[in-house]
């Protein structure tokens, strides 16, 4: 309890327990969830998790925080902990070994890393029931951003195309120990259920969105002739002289099967 917060594993300890409070009652466990906690660090949200479910597998990075983790953990419930690099943990694996249909994450995720973690969940959305991540402001901002907004870009769209995005409340620099130098806030993916997801090729979509993005202030014909010409965006129904920025997630997925059928 108390280490000295590692910069480098970009440790920002919850301590403020109103906000801790509002978080568990946003995610509200229950004994029959398979709860994963990404970054448990000292305990902040596992702790009140662990005592709502009962049992809470968790994937911590750094080894020093472990031992009084687990210790701490003990007289609460069944805390499993997992020693590794949350983006080297499969988890359509995890779920299968513990025989569940479905995940729940939660996190107050390291900000260094928090966009792989994000695109990392989104390929694993088909085994998550949700999501309830800490993140900077600014990413839920550009997450939840719609079509036509200064912030709306890649994983935006990136993010719609698997989730509902619901962004839920703010969290002041002051909640965390040490303080980061942004604003924090907390925000719910729901993974889009399988019969109304696309049905496009990841890889396409990952490679169009990409595209149109890199050079956001450039005409669609411009940014993506590398992948399309003009008549094939035309097929997609999408205008080639319009920019990225004001495209909806669903134009991306047309322009990606246009992309696939070529
Ligand atoms: N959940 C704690 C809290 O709210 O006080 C700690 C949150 S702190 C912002 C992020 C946590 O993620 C730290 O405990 C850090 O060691 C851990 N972490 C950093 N990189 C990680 C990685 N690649 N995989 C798993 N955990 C990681």
């Amino acid at each position: 309890m108390n280490a000295r917060p590692k910069k480098s594993y970009g440790q920002h300890f919850l301590h403020d327990t109103r906000y801790i409070e509002n978080i568990v009652r946003a995610i509200s466990p229950r004994p029959t969830d398979f709860m994963l906690e990404i970054g448990p660090g000292e305990g902040a949200l596992t702790l009140p998790l662990l005592s709502a479910a009962g049992k809470l597998t968790a994937i911590e990075l750094d080894t020093d925080l472990i031992p009084a983790l687990r210790a701490r953990a003990a007289a609460m419930g069944e805390l499993h902990v997992i020693h590794a690099d949350v983006l080297k943990v499969d988890f359509a694996a995890l779920a299968h070994s513990h025989g569940v249909q479905r995940i729940r994450i939660a996190g107050n995720l390291p900000y260094y890393i928090s966009s792989p973690i994000l695109f990392h969940c989104v390929r694993h959305a088909a085994v998550l029931q949700d999501m309830h991540f800490m993140l900077q402001k600014e990413v839920v901002e550009r997450m939840a951003a719609e079509p036509g907004s200064k912030v709306y870009g890649r994983l935006s769209v990136m993010l719609q195309l698997a989730c509902r995005v619901e962004p839920l409340f703010s969290v002041p620099p002051e909640a965390f120990r040490p303080p980061p130098k942004v604003d924090s806030a907390v925000v719910r993916l729901l993974p889009i259920p399988p019969d109304e997801r696309h049905d496009a090729d990841p890889a396409h979509v990952h490679a169009v969105v990409k595209a149109a993005f890199a050079q956001r202030r450039k005409t669609l014909a411009n940014a993506l002739k590398q992948l399309l010409d003009s008549d094939a965006i035309r097929r997609a129904d999408v205008d080639p002289k319009a920019r990225a920025e004001t495209l909806a997630p669903s134009d991306f997925v047309r322009l990606a099967k246009i992309y696939s059928a070529a």
